[in-house]
Parts: structure tokens; sequence; C-alpha cells
């Protein structure tokens, strides 16, 4: 490791120390862990051509993304003709302020939220306090760290860093009742709370594992009901996803649906798969389904030759599973929503800007562990080598680069920077290339508006 990204760890390095000296973290982490990976080698492995099945669902993921601008446009076609709201925010306050927007207009105050990786990265929890919303978590271990007002610690187990004797410790303190570290008792606690909070709820919003542009469904994947039931019972329906996971019809549901449970918990399937649209069903619809589509630094991966590769990620976790460092340390020490190989990538390209956590990238052994587990086969150790490398550029080149990252990552954008070269050539004699050096990725954006 270099000595300029060991004087930039300084908060990570605290943050592990932390993590190394708490045993009951250590263990509760490793064991979680050895047993997700056990799991999921035991189902993956009954996939009779392991390699053809990861490579169909590579190129369908592959697919998706070169085809990004046609799908978009699909699905608005599909989504609002079947009575389906559709929203666009390119940052993560964007994208906040719309879900506010939506809910301060229904009048809604009080919901319930299923467990949704974009929303922890847009820091929607948050936004709704400030703006009086209460919103529960309704997955088990959503409910857990939200109790504790901690985040999540894996991408797919948010609670897997607490034994079941903490979690006892917890709900007695918070929710004032006897003591006990049952999984069986403390499973029933949690539903009794957020029954009740069902009944009462004015609002659902639900993370999307993907969105069909043929049909324009939205598919939650989950394994308690509470992502159906959110989406069913309340009056306003809002659902949440990252530009990249529009896919194009039903039938590539099931490359990828045969990977994603094994990979994530190692069951064969989830125990809901759950297909959405708006008022496909009108006595159980929600009056008003939202959809927000959160750009947030996608755009601008797309576009980067090297990262985009990135953005076929299917969320599964195996590879914070799989790390060894991950296995050590635990989520929290990374101090980013996503943790473990994926999240030491994912968090140096969503944000404002490229590169926020340039420490990260270090925190891994290179073993290829991650590569070999990851169902879509992303070249993690080649992303986090790359990352490495950027990290150490100079300021000025990092800027340089962003700067040219976020011109060329819109048409509107890459226009301004053309009238304004335009501008200062007819003082400088500069010049810029025309309009047709735009490539199909950056246009989708155009189509959709
Ligand atoms: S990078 Fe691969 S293994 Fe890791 S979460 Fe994404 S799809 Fe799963």
């Amino acid at each position: 490791m270099s000595d300029l990204l060991i004087l930039n760890m300084s908060k990570i390095k605290q943050n592990i120390k932390r993590s190394l000296k708490d045993e009951q973290l250590c263990s509760a982490v490793l064991n979680s862990c050895l047993r997700s990976s056990a799991k999921r080698d035991n189902t993956v492995d009954e996939i009779d051509d392991l390699p053809a099945a990861r490579q169909t669902a590579r190129t369908g993921r592959q697919r998706s993304l070169d085809e990004l601008d046609i799908l978009h446009k699909q699905f608005e076609t599909s989504f609002k003709s079947a009575g389906g709201n559709l929203h666009y925010a390119d940052t993560a306050e964007e994208a906040c302020r719309i879900i506010v927007r939506i809910l301060k207009r229904a009048n809604a105050h009080q919901g319930v939220k299923a467990k949704s990786m974009v929303s922890e990265e847009i820091g929607l929890g948050k936004e709704l306090v400030q703006a009086g919303i209460d919103a529960i978590e309704s997955d088990l271990g959503e409910y857990i760290v939200q109790l504790a007002g901690e985040p999540p610690s894996h991408i797919t187990a948010p609670a897997l860093h607490r034994s079941k004797e903490s979690i006892g410790r917890l709900f007695a303190e918070k929710l004032h009742i006897p003591y006990t570290d049952d999984p069986v008792e403390l499973t029933e606690i949690a539903r009794n709370v957020l029954r009740e909070r069902y009944l009462n709820a004015e609002f659902g919003i639900s993370g999307a594992n993907f969105v069909i542009a043929e049909s324009g469904h939205i598919m939650v994947v989950e394994n308690e009901g509470n992502g159906r039931l959110g989406a069913s019972m309340p009056k306003v329906f809002i659902a949440i996803t990252g530009i990249e996971k529009v896919i194009p019809s039903l039938r590539d549901i099931p490359p990828i649906l045969r990977l994603l449970a094994r990979s994530a918990t190692g069951q064969r399937a989830t125990s809901y798969v759950n297909l959405l649209r708006p008022a496909n069903n009108k006595e159980d619809a929600p009056d008003e389904f939202h959809l927000v589509f959160v750009d947030n630094g996608r755009r601008r991966t797309l576009v980067d030759p090297l990262m985009r590769e990135m953005l076929l990620c299917i969320r599964c976790g195996a590879c914070l599973n799989i790390c060894p460092v991950y296995r050590s340390v635990g989520g929290h020490a990374y101090d980013s929503v996503y943790p473990g190989p994926m999240g030491a990538v994912l968090s140096n390209l969503l944000g404002k800007e490229p590169m926020m956590q340039p420490e990260l990238p270090a925190l891994s052994t290179l073993c290829g562990a991650c590569k070999d587990e990851c169902p879509v086969e992303i070249d993690l150790p080649g992303l986090l080598l790359e990352l490495r490398a950027r990290a150490k550029k100079p300021a000025f080149e990092r800027i340089a680069a962003a700067s040219w990252r976020w011109t060329m990552s819109t048409p509107t954008r890459y226009d301004l920077a053309g009238r304004m070269a335009k501008l200062s050539g007819s003082i400088f004699g500069g010049v810029l290339p025309g309009k047709g050096f735009l490539n199909k990725e950056t246009s989708f954006r155009r189509e959709i508006e």
C-alpha cells in the first residue's frame, strides 16, 4: 500500500481499529459471511452449466446498458400508459426533494419503507425526518438498524453485525419490553409493531431490483412480504431505483433471478418476486404510483469506458460475503453506504463527483475471490486497481477528467460547452468537435425528456 493511501486513511483506519476491537462484531460478521458463502456455494453449484449461466446474465445486463436510451423511452410509454407517475433525479438531493414533494402534496405523513439501497445512497431517511415525515423501515434488518440509529452494514443483510443478544438488548431498551434473545420471539415482536404501522400507513416506499421496459412493471425481490404490503396498502406508493436498472422484457428476468437469490442468500428463489404495475389490480392498487429514477453519477459512469462495468451489478452481496477484508471488519468500517469490494468501487463512481472515497480501493487484498463469486463476472480487482491508480493522480488532473465527463454526460451540457468554446474561439481561436461526437449512451436523456 502506498504512503499516500496510508496518509489518507485516517478516518477509515479509525473505523477499522474500532471494528477489530469489537469481538462481538467480528464474530457476528465472520460467522454470517461464512454461512452465506457456504449456502451460496451449495445452491450455485446445482446449476448445470454455471459459466454459461453467468455469461448469459452478464450479456443480458450489458445489452440493457447498451440500449438504455431506447429502454427508458419504452418504459416511459408503458409505465405512463398504465397510470404511473415517472420522475428523474440528477442528484441525490433532487431525488429527496421529489419524494418529499410527492408526500407533502398527498398529505401523507406516516408510512412504511421497504429495503432500498438507493434510498440509503440518497440519504432519504434523514430528509424525511427533517420534513416531519415518519417512515418506519419494514424489512426486519433495516428495522433493527433504524431502531439502533445505525446505517446498514451489508447491502442485503443490514444488521449482520449484530448478535441475537445485542438485538434483544436493543428491543428491550427501545421498545420497553422484557429482554429476550430468542430469534422467533424477536421476529414476532417486530412483526407486531410493523403490522400496526401498515394499517395506518399513508405511503409506502420501496427500492426496485429492476424495471421492465416492455410492460412497465417494477420488480421487487424480497423474503418478508413487506415490499408487497407497502406497495398495495397505502394510498401512495413510491419506488426508487437507479437509471441503469431497466431491462427489456419479462423474458430477461429468469437468467438474472436464477443467480440473484442463490448468490445473495443461498436460496433457489426468494419468497416473493413482486411484479408491480400502476393500477394492475384496482382494488389493491394505491391511488398514486410513482417511480423515481436516480442518476447521481450513473450517467457519468456509463460514459467511463473502464468503470461502466460496475453498472452491471445486481446487488447480490456475494462479493462482500467472500471478501477477507469485509469478513474481518464488517461494513461500518468502510464509512460508505456501499461497503465491501463493490462498495469500494461504487462509492468512487456515484455522488456529486467521482473519487469521493479515494482511500477505499486500498481495502482489498486483490485475491480475486470477489470476481470469482460475482454472478455477472464484474472484474472487481481490475476496477479496484484502476481506482487506486486514479487516486494517485494529481488533483488538477482528476478535476479536469471529472469536468470533461460532466460536460459530455448530457447533450445540453455538451451544446453549452460548444457555444462557450465558439464564443472563446471568436476571441482566442479555440474549437470543439461537432455534435456528432455524442455517442448513444449520452443521448438517452434527451430522448426521454
Ligand atoms: S459486484 Fe457482483 S457480487 Fe458484488 S454485489 Fe454486485 S453483482 Fe453481486
